[in-house]
């Protein structure tokens, strides 16, 4: 990441909201805004795929589901953060291989951060699953709240947009999805 650029691009920023970029108090502050966004968008730098190198021969043919992965990402049209709980859940592939389940929240986190659009997250963490474990299916929900949307514009806060990606069996048979739907959403209305 250029950080001189990112700095120099800052300092125009506060110029053109009316700072003064020497006055004491943001003096560091395109210093510190370029250091911050290159651990936010850490992920533009990393490749999923490396994740599940290592897997497990678990015999394993029934749901796998983790749910409230918490994730925080940029948006790409405002620079504004959107976060929440991601939810994966997949069916493991004929030969039953199954990945450790940290696994799956480092994916969510490599491709959250990013410059993203929460449609787009959601389809890349399914995607990324689907290729890494030929599994019988994978299904991934996102809720998350939009600061773009919650401190500007519509100014709704605790507005929650909620997508999903589905893919294999849980897109083919609606009972196995419901079954899927209902370990991620029946665990938190009980507090599990
Ligand atoms: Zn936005």
């Amino acid at each position: 990441m250029d950080h001189a650029r990112i700095e120099e691009g800052v300092r125009l920023i506060l110029e053109g909201v009316g700072e003064d970029p020497a006055r004491e108090g943001i003096r560091e502050t395109p210093h510190r805004v370029a250091q911050a966004l290159e651990e936010c968008l850490a992920g533009m730098r990393q490749d999923a795929s490396e994740l599940f190198r290592v897997g497990f021969d678990a015999d394993c043919h029934d749901i796998v589901v983790v749910r409230d992965i918490p994730f925080f990402s940029l948006c790409e049209h405002h620079l504004l953060p959107f976060f929440g709980s991601a939810h994966v859940a997949y069916i493991p592939g004929e030969s039953g291989r199954v990945c450790g389940i940290s696994k799956l929240a480092r994916t969510v986190d490599v491709y959250a951060r990013r410059l993203q659009l929460q449609e787009r997250l959601c389809a890349q963490v399914a995607d990324a699953v689907d290729e890494a474990l030929h599994p019988l299916g994978v299904l991934v929900v996102m809720e998350a709240e939009h600061l773009c949307m919650t401190m500007r514009g519509v100014k709704k806060p605790g507005a929650l947009t909620t997508t999903s990606a589905v893919r294999g069996a849980f897109q083919k048979n609606s009972a196995t999805r419901a079954e899927a739907m209902k370990l991620i959403f029946d665990g938190k209305a009980s507090g599990l």
